[in-house]
């Protein structure tokens, strides 16, 4: 057991690490409220808002009322 006769190419930079899986790719409907780019896409009718707008909006409808 000898792990020092490996010699592996072991200097290459790191690839890019592949992404969170989305539906598909752009163009994304802009949110309505801040304009970022959401994860709908373009053609989804309504309105549509981004992670944390809808975050938002879903705590602010929790505590209204
Ligand atoms: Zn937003």
């Amino acid at each position: 057991m000898d792990d020092k006769t490996e010699t592996r190419a072991y200097c290459e930079p790191p690839s890019e690490r592949p992404g969170p899986v989305t539906a598909g790719e752009g163009p994304f409907a802009e949110c309505v409220l801040c304009r970022e780019p959401t994860e709908y896409p373009e053609s989804t009718k309504g309105i549509t808002l981004c992670p944390v707008c809808e975050w938002r909006e879903a705590e602010r409808t929790a505590c209204s009322g």
